[in-house]
């Protein structure tokens, strides 16, 4: 989502609930633009780290490493993590951080001095008390073990809790991996509840970390999984996919594509199938203005950040097709980053059923805290879940004097 988009939102918002241009324009801007180049086999890449809101904790966010990353593209996805922690009910604020590259160009030896740079351009403003990256597109727990290990060289004492998304054997938390994934399972599950719905079919676009652990998790529950896509397009079986044939198709030759007993559909036509839950899971701006009529799903759960335009959300409303919004829908992934983080300033680790049970905990009591606003009101599920977390932020705003 552009950061026009953003504002956008935030006017529709400042009017429905009547906020002050001074709280209006506070929203509209991250409190710090962190920015520097790094240089690796002397080539130069810009880095940023955006610190958008810490009103209500440490600053919190991903970094991420792609080569269309942009100082727009990280202020945008900073403000969302803002509002993801204030609906999971977390104690952190909202940042992001991020460097133009394209990391599959890189040697690993490469890849390490790029990570390793990156925490010695912003160590001053980072800290398990001041901000916490994590891993987003593209950097994974290896790349957190290097961040975490430069940090603490340069300070001189252990800091697991300055990084979340480690691995297990440095501080990192069981259920991490398929946090986001299960976050989303426990909302959907109770917003199906709420409905009624009790038809459990569902359409999956993308399958790498979120879509396909979607995909097994739902399964697991007895879904029929009809639909699933890569970048390289999907497939679909009306019957229900074998998705254990499906995930050894995509693990032994590259694509979900390489399946063959199923219908080959583009990416374009997952959107569209005969199902009761749709989840994008991969790019953002996938359901727009165009295919947002055609869809059939009663439910729309986001996994991906952004998938929906603000024109095709309004088609989804009108047609009464449920939006589960990003923030809410795949707060999962940092609400355990979160619980690693508890783990670590505890230096005490929890098994997998604690995790999970306080996962759900956390999901459903927000879910059920929007429903609550939702279930009354004339805006849709989306608008409801920005006013509480938008309302969140000024509270605390407001106790520090800064509105
Ligand atoms: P990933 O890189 O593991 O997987 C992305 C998947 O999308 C791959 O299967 C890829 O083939 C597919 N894809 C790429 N281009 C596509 C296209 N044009 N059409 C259909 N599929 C395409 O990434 P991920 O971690 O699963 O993240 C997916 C989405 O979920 C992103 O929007 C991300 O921001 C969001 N998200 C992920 C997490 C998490 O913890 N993994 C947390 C919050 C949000």
């Amino acid at each position: 989502m552009s950061f026009k988009e953003i504002i956008y939102f935030l006017d529709k918002i400042g009017k429905i609930i009547d906020l002050s241009e001074k709280e209006l324009e506070l929203l509209k801007k991250p409190q710090k633009i962190l920015q520097a180049e790094i240089e690796v086999s002397g080539k130069k890449y810009p880095a940023y780290r955006v610190q958008y809101n810490n009103s209500r904790g440490p600053f919190k966010g991903g970094i991420r490493f792609h080569p269309e990353v942009d100082l727009e593209e990280v202020q945008s996805l900073a403000f969302w993590m803002s509002l993801k922690t204030a609906i999971a009910d977390i104690s952190f604020g909202g940042g992001k951080g991020g460097i133009r590259v394209d990391p599959k160009q890189l040697s690993e030896k490469e890849l390490e001095e790029l990570s390793r740079k990156w925490v010695r351009a912003f160590y001053k403003e980072i800290g398990p008390t001041k901000d916490i990256p994590a891993p987003d597109v593209y950097t994974t727990p290896q790349i957190m073990a290097w961040m975490l290990d430069e940090y603490e060289n340069i300070i001189g004492e252990k800091a697991p809790g300055m990084i979340t998304g480690k691995p297990l054997a440095l501080g990192g938390s069981l259920v991490r991996d398929i946090a986001t994934a299960l976050g989303g399972v426990y909302v959907l599950e109770e917003a199906m509840k709420k409905i009624n719905l009790t038809e459990r079919t569902a359409a999956i676009q993308g399958f790498g970390n979120a879509g396909m652990n979607m995909a097994k998790l739902l399964a697991e529950k007895g879904y029929k999984i009809v639909a699933v896509s890569d970048s390289r397009g999907g497939i679909y079986v009306q019957e229900g996919l074998n998705l254990s044939e499906v995930i050894k198709a995509k693990e032994e030759k590259g694509s979900v594509i390489d399946y063959n007993l199923a219908k080959k559909i583009s990416n374009e036509e997952l959107l569209t199938v005969d199902c009761a839950v749709l989840v994008p899971a991969a790019l953002s701006g996938v359901i727009t203005a165009k295919n947002a009529g055609k869809i059939k799903a009663r439910i729309v759960l986001e996994l991906a950040n952004g998938p929906t335009t603000p024109e095709a959300d309004e088609i989804l409303h009108k047609n009464k097709i449920l939006v589960l919004p990003d923030v809410l829908a795949n707060s999962g992934g940092v609400t355990v980053s979160y619980f690693e983080w508890v783990q670590n300033n505890y230096g005490y680790y929890w098994d997998e059923h604690t995790v999970k049970s306080r996962l759900k905990e956390k999901m459903v009591s927000a879910f059920d805290k929007i429903w609550k606003e939702y279930a009354p009101s004339n805006y849709d599920f989306r608008t409801n879940t920005y006013i509480l977390a938008v309302k969140k932020i000024l509270e605390a705003e407001r106790l520090r004097g800064r509105v």
